[in-house]
């Protein structure tokens, strides 16, 4: 696909969903601070932004779009290995 912004070739999103963060929490003695552990993110899936990975620009995409953004590649490049296959079928040929 390629990135209304920056117009490069792309092949994956960048995505950022919200989520809650669960972790430890505790009284680090020897170094004499706070300090967390066991850090665990759950998105919640419902906030995204997709961002191109080339030029880091949010792209104004929901879900569906995005999905069928990274959908389009596939059947591009399917078209692009059945025609080689054509071809290479064609000078199989005697
Ligand atoms: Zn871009």
């Amino acid at each position: 696909m390629i990135c209304p912004k920056c117009k490069e070739k792309i092949d994956s999103l960048r995505q950022v969903s919200t989520g809650t963060e669960e972790c430890e929490m505790f009284f680090n003695k020897k170094e004499n601070w706070i300090d967390w552990k066991n850090e665990e993110f759950k998105s919640d899936g419902i906030v995204r932004i997709f961002y191109c990975p080339k030029c880091n620009e949010e792209l104004d995409l929901n879900d569906e779009e995005a999905e069928e953004m990274l959908k389009e590649r596939d059947e591009l490049k399917e078209l692009v290995v059945e025609k080689l296959n054509k071809i290479k079928e064609k000078n199989d040929m005697p």
